[in-house]
């Protein structure tokens, strides 16, 4: 059976719900600078989209681009850089915005990268933590969500390429 998006998680709703108080609460954080906000593709680009529109202040956005998965389901712990940043972040606030953390590599990895840049401090936001998942030891600053340790899809998270177009998030069932 081919795999297709299963039990609902996250509904429509809730994600609506969330990502603007995320954006409140990252308003009032960055009301003295405003943030470089720095999106993952490609599964960040929804939450980042919808993000960007509940923050009421000025900020500038930009993506960077890794892979780790190669196409399967779990971490292979193995980052990599595929495409980079279009501007300095020097003395900048960076807010990473990432989709999920699952075993945390990649934004260990990024974080690292960005660190290494001289801004003025690298925060993280991100949509889904699978906190059980974890491996190595992590910040984040902001988090929408939590889940068990579960396959997720939609709301701009694919498999194999599909499933980022649904509105919600939901199980991947067959994968
Ligand atoms: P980590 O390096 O934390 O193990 O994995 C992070 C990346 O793996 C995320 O940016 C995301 O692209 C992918 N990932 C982790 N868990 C899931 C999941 O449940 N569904 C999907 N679609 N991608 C996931």
């Amino acid at each position: 059976m081919a795999p297709r998006a299963g039990r609902v998680l996250i509904t429509e709703e809730a994600l609506r719900a969330r990502v603007a108080e995320l954006g409140r609460a990252i308003a009032r954080d960055y009301a003295a600078q405003g943030p470089i906000l720095v999106g993952v593709l490609q599964g960040a680009f929804v939450f980042m989209a919808d993000l960007i529109r509940a923050i009421p202040i000025d900020l500038t956005t930009d993506f960077i681009g890794v892979s780790s998965y190669a196409g399967g389901t779990t971490s292979s712990g193995e980052v990599r850089l595929v495409s980079d940043l279009s501007m300095s972040i020097e003395g900048r606030q960076v807010l990473i915005v990432e989709d999920i953390v699952d075993t945390g590599f990649t934004l260990a990895y990024l974080k690292r990268n960005l660190e290494a840049r001289h801004p003025a401090r690298v925060r993280v936001c991100v949509l889904v933590d699978k906190v059980e998942s974890r491996q190595v030891a992590l910040e984040l600053d902001y988090v929408g969500f939590t889940l068990p340790n579960v396959y997720v899809v939609g709301y701009g998270l694919d498999h194999d390429g599909l499933f980022r177009n649904l509105p919600y998030i939901a199980e991947l069932d067959g994968g």
